[in-house]
């Protein structure tokens, strides 16, 4: 699974829709202090499922909407969408046929969020599990939050073993048997 395009809408400082292909290879995400680096970071999390206010540096999940600024309105909602190219066919079932898969959350103030994979309105955890299994996902060791690695360094060494195995990729395994024995 490949990301290709991320694209933002009244989330946080990004009030007018703003469109960032990612390329194959590394991306650098470069620019001054406070001009949204962090900020496309999470918008990336929060597509994926983050559901901590924390992970996102807010109070609450409503702080995600972008809240005004320099005489621009607040908006009453944000929306985040994520393009995958799954040319690969390494998404999982029932994904797996799909050549290109369109994910995106919106949150409406108040409201909560509401998810969708290629247009079909679906859970968070479904959103989640799409990315459990390719070693990404919102709490990916492979995204690295500014003060992350001191946290890491303190970590209890439980909390150390379950950024081991999202690494590994077994994480989904624990997610999915969590939900077989709820049935
Ligand atoms: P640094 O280099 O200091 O790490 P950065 O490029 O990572 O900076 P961000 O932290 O992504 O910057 O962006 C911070 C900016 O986003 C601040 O100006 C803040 O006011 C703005 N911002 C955050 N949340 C919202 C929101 N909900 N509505 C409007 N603006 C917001
Ligand atoms: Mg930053």
């Amino acid at each position: 699974m490949q990301f290709q395009r991320l694209r933002l809408v009244g989330f946080k400082s990004f009030v007018d829709p703003t469109e960032l292909f990612i390329e194959p290879g590394l991306t650098g995400v470069v620019g001054p202090n406070g001009c949204g680096k962090s900020n496309v970071l999470e918008g990336l999390r929060w597509v994926m499922g983050a559901n901590s206010a924390k992970a996102m540096r807010g109070q609450g999940m409503d702080d995600v909407i972008f809240a005004g600024a320099s005489g621009r309105p607040p908006r009453s909602h944000a929306e985040v969408q994520l393009t995958i190219d799954n040319a690969a066919r390494r998404a999982p079932q029932p994904f797996t046929d799909a050549a290109v898969l369109e994910v995106s959350r919106r949150i409406d103030r108040g409201q909560g969020s509401t998810y969708r994979i290629n247009g079909k309105e679906v859970r968070a955890r479904d959103v989640q599990l799409l990315f459990a299994d390719a070693s990404t996902g919102a709490n990916s060791p492979a995204l690295v939050r500014q003060g992350q690695i001191s946290e890491l360094i303190a970590a209890k060494p439980q909390n150390r073993r379950r950024i081991l195995e999202e690494a590994g990729g077994v994480s989904g395994l624990h997610t999915r048997r969590h939900e077989a024995e709820l049935r």
